[in-house]
């Protein structure tokens, strides 16, 4: 079910499970700033997940309350989580869906990280 606006954040999403623990998943890094985890379903060779542990639904969070810090925490973690994977060479994708038109499922904030093989041009 996509994600209809940008409303109340539901304490009972996945994303919110996964980070409290109740559901497991693949990390493969976290720090008090986000959590980074493969992807159930992956789309490419590298489909990575990383999702910030502010309650942010989407990018909009970001101003409304995301403090510089935690903004700034979330993408380092991307960068990081790239490097480790191996893929700062190779290059990358990162996607986030925003909403009814983005088609966003899960509605906490998170960035898609596809890699390991050459991904086409998108916007085509
Ligand atoms: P969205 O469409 O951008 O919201 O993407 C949600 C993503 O979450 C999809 O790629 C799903 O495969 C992924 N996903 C949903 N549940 C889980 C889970 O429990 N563990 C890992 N990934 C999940």
């Amino acid at each position: 079910m996509a994600v209809k606006g940008l409303g109340e954040y539901d304490d009972q999403n996945v994303f919110a499970r996964i980070l409290r623990g109740e559901i497991p998943c693949k990390k493969i890094y976290e720090d008090e700033w986000a959590l980074a985890f493969h992807d159930i379903s992956p789309q490419a060779p590298i489909h990575v997940l990383v999702i910030p542990k502010g309650k942010w639904i989407s990018v909009a969070d970001f101003s409304s309350h995301g403090s510089t810090d935690e903004v700034a925490g979330f993408w380092r973690v991307v960068a990081h989580v790239a490097k480790k994977l191996g893929l700062w060479e190779s290059g990358y994708r990162l996607v986030a869906n925003m909403g009814e038109h983005g088609g966003q499922e899960v509605p906490h904030f998170h960035v898609h990280l596809f890699g390991g093989r050459p991904l086409g041009r998108m916007l085509e």
